[in-house]
């Protein structure tokens, strides 16, 4: 999907540091970063948003939370925080879901 950011960066068109992949998961650094370590955790698939979701996906989720998982033990970090921002009102301004890995520390909520 050329239109979408996210969907660019998965397919190398857009530059990205990337931290992980794998046949169904992207992880890479916030352009914005909120906190030291600040990463992004995608479906190279393209969903718009969480409540986009169906029954299929339910694997998926838990690629991305495992995926978040090996990012943090691979940057040291001990504990973090994941956030995932739903519609415009959840404060969400890209429309493919993604998981936001923040670290090293986090700041207070
Ligand atoms: P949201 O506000 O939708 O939950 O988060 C979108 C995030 O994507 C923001 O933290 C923003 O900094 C990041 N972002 C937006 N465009 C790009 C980009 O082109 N490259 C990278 N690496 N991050 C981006
Ligand atoms: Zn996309």
């Amino acid at each position: 999907m050329d239109a979408c950011v996210f969907c660019r960066i998965v397919e190398g068109k857009e530059p990205a540091q990337v931290v992980y992949q794998d046949e169904e998961v992207f992880a890479f650094k916030d352009i914005h970063p909120r906190a030291p370590v600040h990463i992004l955790i995608i479906p190279k698939r393209h969903i718009a948003s969480a409540k986009d979701l169906s029954q299929e996906d339910a694997t998926l989720m838990g690629r991305l939370l495992l995926a978040a998982n090996r990012v943090a033990e691979q940057l040291g970090l001990q504990g973090y925080r994941e956030l995932i921002q739903v519609g415009r009102e959840g404060g969400q301004t890209v429309f493919h879901l993604h998981l936001h890995l923040l670290g090293g520390p986090v700041p207070v909520w």
